[in-house]
C-alpha cells in the first residue's frame, strides 16, 4: 500500500470536483483529484448536454410534423431515422466530453489518483486498495446515482438509465418510462417525439418539479394531450418477458391493460453517492438520507476539515450549483478553519420539455400560506405566443404581501428557460413587483405575459394591503 500526502483531497472530478480542485490550487495549496469512475463528468457523459441533444433532435422532428399550421407543408412522410439521431447524439455529446478530457489531461499527474476513496478517518482516506491518503482537508463531490425501486430491478438488460439512453445505437420501437420528474419527462417527451411508442408513469402526482397545484395541472394537461403520461400511475405489475418488459397497470381510464415494451426506463429519482464512503468512520453527523451535515453558504461539513459539494449533497442538483458549490468548497479547504461564506445565487431550475418549465426563486411549495400574493397569465391568449403556436402554459409568480417584494414563480409554457432566468436575476436583486414593472416590455414578445403576471399581482398586492389596514383599523 501507497501513501501519499496532500493539503486537500478532492473525491469525485465531475463538476464539483474539478471546480473544487481548481480552486484550491488557486489558493496555493497541494490538492489531489482522487477519480473512481471514468473522466469526462456526469452533466457532459450522460447528463445535461446528450439530453438536450436528444431534445433538440426531438424539436427538429416536431416542427418538421407541426409546420401544416402555419401554411408550410413538407412533401411526404416525416421519417426519423434512429441510427442517424442516436448517431449525432453520440457524436456531438463526444465532443463535449473531449474538452472535460482535455482539461484533464492538463492536470499534472502528480495531481491525479484513479481509484475509488473511502474514509478510514475525518483526514485519511483508503483509495481501492492501493493507496493510502493523508489529507489536511477533504472535498466530497462524489455526484449522484439513479435509484431503483426494487420492483423493477429484475428487469435485467432491458432496464435502462439515462446512462444507457446515450449509448443506444438506433431507437428502440416502445418504452416504459419510470418517473415523469424532470429526466424522465425530457427524455419521454423526446422520445415520442421521435416515433418510440412512450408511456410514463408517476407516483402521487408529481411533475417535472413543479410544486404550484395549477402550473402542475396545467403541465399535465398539456402532456397529456401529445403522450400517455400519468402522474399518478397505478402499476399493477412489471416483469420481463423474453426480451421485452412486460406492465399491467391501471390506465386513465380505468380500465386494466398489459403491454409490452422494449425497455423500461427508470428515473425514479437519484441518491448522493455517500453510502460506500465509509462515512461511520468520521466524526461527522449524517442526516436520515446519509448525507453529512453541512452548511450551504461554506459547504463545511459541521466543524470538521470536510467539505461536500455538488449533487452529493443533495442539497440543489443542478450543474451550475455544482460548479459554484465545488469552487466555495474547494476555496474554503484551502481556507480552513477561518472558512467564509461564498456566493450563493438565487434558485432556478429549467426542464426542457416543450413547453418548458422552470421554477425561479421560491417555489410554492416554500412559501408560507397567507403571505404572500400570485399574480397570474395563461398563455392561451398571449399574442405573441400564439403568432408562434406556441399559446399554451401558466404563469404563476408571488409576491410577498408585507413588502411587495417579488418572491419567486413557477411556470410551464413559451421561452420559459429565458423568462426564468430573467425572475431568477429579479429575485437576486431582491426587486419589488412595482420595480420590475417599471423595466422596459418590447411588442410583441412573451414577456408581456410575465408583465400581465406582474400587473395582476401588482393589483392583489394592493387588494391584500387594503384589506389589512382595513382589519387593523376595525376596533375589536
Ligand atoms: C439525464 C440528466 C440530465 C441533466 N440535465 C441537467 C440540465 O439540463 N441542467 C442542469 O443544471 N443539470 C442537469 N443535470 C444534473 C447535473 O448533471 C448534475 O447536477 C451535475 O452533473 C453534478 O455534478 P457533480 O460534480 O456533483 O457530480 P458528477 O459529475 O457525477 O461527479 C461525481 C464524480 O465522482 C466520482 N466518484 C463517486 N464516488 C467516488 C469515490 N468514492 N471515489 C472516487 N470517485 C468517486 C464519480 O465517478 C464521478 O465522476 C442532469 C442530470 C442527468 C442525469
Amino acid at each position: 500500500m501507497k501513501t501519499l500526502h496532500t493539503d486537500i483531497a478532492v473525491i469525485g472530478a465531475g463538476t464539483a470536483g474539478l471546480a473544487a480542485y481548481r480552486a484550491a490550487r488557486a489558493a496555493g495549496k497541494r490538492a489531489l483529484l482522487i477519480e473512481g469512475g471514468p473522466y469526462g463528468t456526469t452533466c457532459a457523459r450522460v447528463g445535461c448536454m446528450p439530453s438536450k441533444l436528444l431534445i433538440a433532435a426531438a424539436e427538429a422532428a416536431h416542427q418538421a410534423a407541426h409546420a401544416e399550421a402555419f401554411g408550410v407543408h413538407v412533401s411526404g412522410d416525416i421519417a426519423v431515422d434512429g441510427a442517424e439521431v442516436m448517431a449525432r447524439v453520440k457524436r456531438e455529446r463526444d465532443r463535449f466530453v473531449g474538452f472535460v478530457l482535455e482539461g484533464v489531461e492538463n492536470i499534472p499527474a502528480q495531481d491525479k489518483l484513479r481509484g475509488y476513496a473511502r474514509f478510514v478517518s475525518d483526514t485519511v482516506l483508503r483509495v481501492d486498495d492501493h493507496t493510502e491518503v493523508h489529507a489536511s482537508r477533504v472535498v466530497i463531490a462524489t455526484g449522484s446515482r439513479p435509484s431503483v425501486p426494487p420492483p423493477l430491478r429484475d428487469l435485467g438488460d432491458r432496464l435502462v438509465l439515462n446512462d444507457d439512453v446515450f449509448e443506444w445505437n438506433d431507437l428502440p420501437a416502445r418504452v416504459a418510462v419510470f418517473g415523469p420528474g424532470v429526466i424522465g419527462l425530457e427524455l419521454g417527451q423526446a422520445l415520442a417525439r421521435l416515433g418510440v411508442d412512450v408511456r410514463v408513469f408517476g407516483v402521487s402526482g408529481s411533475l417535472g418539479g413543479i410544486s404550484d397545484p395549477a402550473v402542475r395541472q396545467s403541465a399535465r394537461r398539456i402532456f397529456q394531450r401529445e403522450f400517455y403520461l400519468d402522474p399518478d400511475a397505478r402499476v399493477l405489475d412489471t416483469r420481463r418477458v423474453g426480451d421485452e418488459v412486460e406492465v399491467r397497470y391501471v390506465a386513465l381510464d380505468n380500465s386494466e391493460r398489459t403491454e409490452r415494451f422494449d425497455y423500461a426506463l427508470v428515473a425514479t429519482g437519484r441518491r448522493p453517492n455517500v453510502d460506500g464512503l465509509g462515512l461511520e468512520h468520521t466524526t461527522l453527523a449524517l442526516n436520515a438520507q446519509g448525507v453529512p451535515a453541512f452548511d450551504r453558504d461554506t459547504l463545511q461539513a459541521g466543524d470538521s476539515p470536510i467539505f461536500i459539494a455538488g449533487d452529493a449533497n443533495a442539497d440543489a442538483p443542478l450543474l451550475h450549483e455544482a460548479a459554484d458549490e465545488g469552487r466555495i468548497a474547494g476555496e474554503n479547504a484551502a481556507r480552513f478553519p477561518d472558512v467564509r461564506k461564498g456566493l450563493r445565487r438565487a434558485p432556478l431550475a429549467v426542464v426542457f420539455s416543450d413547453p418548458q418549465i422552470a421554477v425561479a426563486g421560491a417555489a410554492h411549495a416554500r412559501l408560507a400560506p397567507g403571505t404572500f400574493v400570485t399574480g397570474e397569465v395563461d398563455f392561451g391568449d398571449q399574442g405573441r405566443s400564439r403568432v408562434m403556436l406556441k399559446n399554451r402554459g401558466l404563469l404563476h409568480v408571488y409576491a410577498d404581501i408585507a413588502t411587495g417584494r417579488f418572491l419567486g414563480a413557477e411556470m410551464i409554457g413559451p421561452s420559459a428557460e429565458h423568462i426564468g432566468h430573467l425572475l431568477a436575476w429579479a429575485v437576486q436583486q431582491e426587486l419589488t413587483v412595482a420595480r420590475m414593472l417599471e423595466m422596459p416590455f418590447y411588442h410583441p414578445v412573451v414577456e408581456e405575459g410575465l408583465r400581465t403576471a406582474l400587473r395582476d399581482a401588482a393589483g392583489k398586492l394592493a387588494q391584500a394591503r387594503a384589506a389589512l389596514r382595513e382589519e387593523e383599523e376595525t376596533p375589536a
